[in-house]
């Protein structure tokens, strides 16, 4: 029998064993169930301990002392708690099992020889169990790379040698896949402990802790676990967003799981990224450690995930912000890491950076651009975006089951597929060279986005803003805004949507509701503009030779673009709870967006209420808080002129889908063409509606005396 093989025949029934005594010290009906637990523990890592000792240096005096180590340990151990039991403090210190308010789930939990439905080991109790499992996997993993002969010693100071030692054991197969082995089968265990919600995401995290790119010495398994570890993350996240979509109110304890855990993948995708760019794992082992202290004390506590003070997520910016951030720390090295894998490690390191030297303004302004160009990259880079799209999409479809209105429905496929084919595939995969030269597709954010306005530009550039100023004439700025641009994907999923609650709560967010250019809107649509022109004439000017201006050797306006869409647009998303959604549009910070919003003002685009009247009734005004955009005087237009317009509406049509009156429509050139030619539309496309009074319900028998009236 190979040896691997022997060794995962001893390393699966001790995952095994493991689980079964995690499972054991939560049903403790007395004390010393729990110390018997914390014994076993203690037995099984001086086993290892021994085992290491022989395998570091194997020899007859090495087994006489791994014999030695074991025998102290383990009598250390029983007369250590033999002790406490004759001592009769044992109630007091370890063995008492806090009991939680039920909140009448199912469990097997049970605490001081009565049955609870909820428990939680106290803390010291729960912080021996957890460093006695992590002890246990340590020392059994450090004794198989051992046995498995693929263990060398590292060198260098002996500081650095122990964390070399601890990256190599932890980074290993016998300690990621028997942690993965120890997670499914507790989980499995105690399986009722669980919300179902929080068995599915742990079953998740099993999944893309097995796809460690340390754990095995192969290069295939690098690149196939960097993939579909990617992916068992994404489908993770898509998961935890649905789940606070459809759960607002989250117990805290709930809400510092989803924290940790996003900042441990936030790590442990930096961890990657080092160990690939550097060769060191340290960070990326220090992410699963503290994943698995994590999951165990989840584990350890059901009760206080169920029990522990309740409120809405979205009450708490703070929460939501840490969420954000780390989940696109995750993200961003997620997307380095597949870009590194389709194109090599050249992706990254090949970046182009300016020295940092010179005057003190000038290594200001190199240090400025390095991480620009170096955040830029990633962000602007077609797996990063590809990635985003999957996580994103995913939401939008599930946005796409609850909407109402067919248009909207449409528009939310064409947002996907525009986010897939016009922002990714035809850009990025098809015409990749020559992409500059081609109108719309090329400059998809107007000036800066495909390079600098050089002559032979100008035609691709002046084409694509003819192009989509008519659209918008035609279809209003939603054209851009709600379909084209890759942020009406990023803002339009069920998770991203429901924070446009921030529109309304954040102090920023406030100042920026309704169709008013607020002071702020003025200074920031202002600096966008005069930027983005300066930038154009100086970008012009440096192409045909009459000034020589770069920013360290790349085109200003280019660099303008990557600074303004791939950075910070980012942080704008980030920030959701402390600006709202659609920061974008509402500071009037992207000047194509600005571009296309007033072209769309003065074009055919509006919303119209079939019957004024009914907005005057209407209590909830359901529109205005449904805006994603936080246009709160729609009711107020609707009742005064029966339309709304406005440069900062960008069609996303959730006031029409949330009107409970089915009151609200879209116009565009569509109805104006049904208009000029006399035809008569439907209800939703135009035609005026009989005047409805009151709640739905009042609708429903007003349109029931209707038809009684016409038989
Ligand atoms: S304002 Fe700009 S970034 Fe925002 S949705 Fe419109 S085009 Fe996209
Ligand atoms: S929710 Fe409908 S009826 Fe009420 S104000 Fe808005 S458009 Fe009018």
């Amino acid at each position: 029998m190979s040896q691997p093989l022997w060794l995962w025949i001893i390393a699966i029934p001790m995952a095994f064993v493991t689980s079964l005594l995690v499972k054991r010290a939560l049903q403790a009906k007395t004390p010393a169930d729990n110390d018997v637990v914390l014994y076993l523990l203690i037995t099984m890592a001086s086993m290892f301990g021994g085992a290491v000792i022989y395998f570091l240096s194997p020899s007859v005096v090495s087994i006489v002392e791994a014999v030695a180590f074991n025998a102290v340990l383990m009598t250390g151990g029983a007369i250590f708690i033999l002790h406490r039991w004759t001592e009769g403090s044992l109630d007091e210190e370890i063995g008492k099992i806090t009991v939680a308010p039920s909140q009448g789930a199912a469990s097997d939990v049970v605490a001081d020889a009565t049955t609870h439905d909820a428990g939680t080991l106290r803390v010291g109790t729960r912080a021996a169990v957890i460093s006695l499992i992590l002890l246990n996997e340590f020392l059994m993993g450090w004794a198989f790379v051992l046995a498995s002969g693929s263990f060398t010693t590292a060198s260098g100071s002996s500081a650095q040698a122990a964390l070399s030692t601890f990256s190599r054991v932890v980074g290993s197969d016998w300690f990621i896949f028997t942690m993965v082995l120890e997670m499914i089968f507790s989980v499995y265990m105690l399986r009722k402990n669980l919300p179902k919600s929080f068995f599915l995401i742990v079953i998740g995290q099993s999944i893309v802790m097995f796809f460690a790119p340390t754990a095995l010495n192969s290069a295939n398994w690098v690149t196939y676990s960097i993939y579909l570890g990617s992916v068992a993350m994404i489908g993770l996240l898509i998961y935890m967003y649905e789940y606070l979509f459809k759960n607002k109110i989250v117990t805290s304890a709930i809400r510092g799981y989803f924290l940790a855990l996003l900042a441990l993948y936030a790590m442990m995708m930096a961890g990657i990224f080092v160990w690939i760019i550097q060769g060191s794992a340290l960070v990326f082992v220090l992410s699963i450690v503290g994943e698995m202290i994590l999951y165990f004390n989840l584990i350890l506590s059901k009760g206080s995930i169920e029990s522990s003070k309740s409120r809405s997520w979205l009450t708490d910016p703070w929460w939501v912000f840490g969420f954000m951030t780390m989940t696109f720390v995750a993200e961003y090295f997620m997307g380095a890491l597949i870009d590194m894998q389709y194109y090599g490690t050249g992706f990254i390191t090949g970046i182009s950076l300016a020295p940092i030297s010179g005057s003190i303004v000038t290594q200001i302004g190199a240090v400025f651009y390095d991480f620009i160009i170096y955040f830029g990259s990633v962000t602007g880079s077609a797996w990063f975006l590809i990635m985003m799209g999957v996580e994103m999409g995913a939401l939008v479809v599930f946005k796409i089951m609850i909407t109402r209105e067919l248009e909207t429905k449409i528009r939310l496929v064409l947002v996907i597929a525009a986010y897939f084919i016009y922002s990714i595939f035809l850009p990025s995969f098809v015409f990749s060279s020559s992409i500059a030269s081609i109108p719309f597709l090329g400059w998809s954010m107007g000036v800066g986005t495909a390079g600098a306005v050089a002559p032979v530009f100008l035609g691709a550039i002046l084409g694509t803003y003819l192009i989509t100023g008519v659209l918008s004439f035609l279809f209003g700025a939603r054209q851009t805004c709600s379909v084209f641009c890759t942020a009406a994907l990023m803002y339009q999923g069920t998770f991203p949507d429901s924070m446009s609650a921030f529109n309304r709560t954040s102090k920023l967010g406030r100042k920026l509701l309704t169709s008013r250019m607020s002071n702020l809107y003025k200074i920031v649509s202002s600096i966008a503009i005069v930027s983005i022109i300066i930038a154009a004439i100086a970008s012009y000017l440096n192409s045909v030779g009459i000034i020589s201006f770069t920013f360290f050797g790349t085109d200003i306006v280019f660099f303008l673009y990557i600074f303004y869409f791939n950075f910070l647009w980012y942080i704008i998303f980030i920030s959701i709870p402390f600006v709202g959604t659609y920061g974008c549009v509402t500071t009037g910070y992207c000047h194509i967006g600005l571009f296309n919003q007033f072209v769309s003002r003065i074009g055919l685009f509006r919303l119209k209420v079939k019957d004024p009247t009914q907005c005057v009734n209407c209590e909830t005004k359901d529109c205005a808080k449904a805006c994603p955009v936080g246009l709160t005087d729609l009711p107020g237009n609707f009742i005064k002129s029966g339309q709304f317009r406005s440069h900062k509406c960008i069609g996303v049509g959730d006031c029409v889908s949330a009107c409970p009156y089915e009151n609200e429509y879209f116009y565009d050139v569509r109805g104006w063409l049904r208009e000029k030619l006399g035809i008569k539309g439907s209800n939703k496309h135009g035609q005026p509606h009989l005047p409805v009074i009151g709640s739905p319900v009042q609708a429903e028998q007003f349109a029931g005396r209707e038809a009684n009236a016409k038989t």
